[in-house]
């Protein structure tokens, strides 16, 4: 009896260790990037060029702003605050916006407040997409677009931004990657619910023209569908060139949802605070997701960015504003890593905003050999090998393309250049070595 009970005993429990644990929604989309290319920058790079984030310190008028905050006094700031946003960041991110796309916003159902970008993405996916809905996404892209739009139920449709070499042996620019008109107007269908479009882009460094951002929102309108607009790198936009809200286009605030970052527009990517902006017929379904999944984010470092936000708005325009600095000390970064890479021959696309470039790798192929029939692309290979062998770290830009089209993007690695001065030295140093052992063997 004894030896029954423990045989069925033990069946019973591997009946129920034999279930799938894991939901369907993740299927296909456990392997990430970030986790094997941030191990591996860690163990290997002497210089690290790697993940989007400025390794100079944020600017003293936000860790100042912060440092108040913890010992002014004011012992709520340590509690909860309001679900949708601590009131005087919603006010003031109200104000700024109203400025910028000239019309009034009430900061309490138009503006939400959500931990970084990245929640602000889920919340848009989870409230807007559902099972059978088309996501139109544009090649290259932000690699957590897809699998959103897959733990949604929705189907990511993909669109490349197609490059158009200068031919006149200009340096390309990410200008020189356009939609193809009628290739995008192809996907949209009545499955359609949303694109998401990113300008300034990451990877290329796209920022999107009047003309462009017409198009899409032209077959936004004729088809009803919405926009979820990631604008993380507003700011970041340089040689003059304007960044355009979607949102102003006539036709499109009824159904665009802006998404925007404080780690990106104050160089504090650590303290995950970003928001959406948006009609409130859209951001009510937002603020369900939100509610129901991470409440709010750290109230403490919404004080704080308000104020930052309080201080660009006085500032708003003037020199002393860091909206204004930071892209020109960014510029200046950026002209200097497009010069050592061309002075090794590691072609650059000169990218028009964001604090990414991405280069082309083709004449530093024959040193990490191609395998053929890999599994593996490309560029993943070279990135890894880079990383091992010469300590400098950059992420491979098929890692921003979907299964299907990864194939005809191997050739590129991206770089971040929102570093110090010393770090961009350090790379500098890499290449002009590798470059004489290359000639020298
Ligand atoms: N969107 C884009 C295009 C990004 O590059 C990033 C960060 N790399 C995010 C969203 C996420 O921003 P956050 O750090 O504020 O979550």
């Amino acid at each position: 009896f004894k030896l029954t009970l423990s045989l069925s005993l033990s069946l019973s429990l591997q009946a129920k260790m034999s279930r799938p644990v894991q939901a369907r929604r993740l299927e296909g989309i456990d392997k990430n990037i970030w986790v094997e290319f941030v191990k591996l920058a860690a163990t290997y790079s002497k210089v690290n060029l790697g993940q989007g984030f400025p390794d100079f310190p944020a600017p003293d008028f936000l860790t100042e702003a912060l440092t108040r905050a913890l010992g002014g006094g004011n012992h709520m700031l340590h509690q909860y605050t309001r679900a949708f946003g601590h009131p005087p960041l919603v006010k003031v991110l109200a104000q700024f916006f109203e400025k910028l796309l000239g019309r009034d916003l009430d900061p309490m159902t138009n503006v939400m407040v959500t931990v970084g970008a990245y929640q602000a993405l889920f919340c848009c996916f989870q409230a807007l997409v559902d099972e059978g809905d088309e996501v139109i996404i544009i090649e290259p892209f932000f690699d957590c677009y897809e699998p959103m739009v897959k733990m949604a139920g929705g189907t990511p449709v993909f669109v490349p931004l197609r490059p158009n070499p200068p031919g006149d042996g200009k340096l390309m620019s990410s200008a020189d990657w356009k939609l193809d008109p009628a290739e995008l107007a192809s996907k949209f269908s009545e499955k359609t619910k949303a694109i998401v479009l990113n300008s300034p882009n990451n990877p290329l460094g796209k920022v999107f023209s009047r003309g462009e951002l017409g198009l899409i929102a032209e077959l936004c309108v004729k088809h009803d569908v919405l926009c979820i607009s990631d604008e993380v790198y507003e700011w970041l936009v340089y040689d003059g060139k304007q960044h355009i809200r979607i949102a102003s286009l006539q036709g499109m605030w009824d159904r665009t949802v802006i998404v925007g970052s404080a780690g990106k527009t104050f160089s504090a990517t650590g303290w995950k605070v970003g928001w959406v902006v948006g009609p409130d017929r859209l951001l009510q379904h937002l603020r369900t997701v939100h509610q129901n999944s991470v409440y709010h984010c750290a109230t403490i470092a919404q004080e704080a960015v308000a104020q930052g936000f309080q201080r660009e708005l006085t500032l708003y325009g003037k020199p002393e504003s860091y909206f204004v600095q930071l892209p020109k000390e960014l510029q200046r970064k950026r002209d200097w890593l497009i010069q050592s890479l061309n002075a090794v021959g590691m072609k650059p696309i000169v990218p028009e905003g964001t604090y990414f470039l991405v280069a082309d790798i083709s004449p530093f192929k024959s040193d990490v050999p191609d395998v053929h029939n890999s599994e593996e692309p490309y560029d993943y290979r070279f990135a890894k090998w880079m990383v091992k062998n010469k300590g400098l770290a950059a992420i491979p830009l098929s890692a921003f393309y979907s299964e299907a089209h990864k194939n005809n993007y191997t050739n590129f690695i991206r770089f971040c250049f929102a570093k110090e001065d010393a770090t961009l030295k350090a790379a500098n140093d890499i290449l002009q070595k590798w470059k004489q052992e290359k000639t020298s063997s």
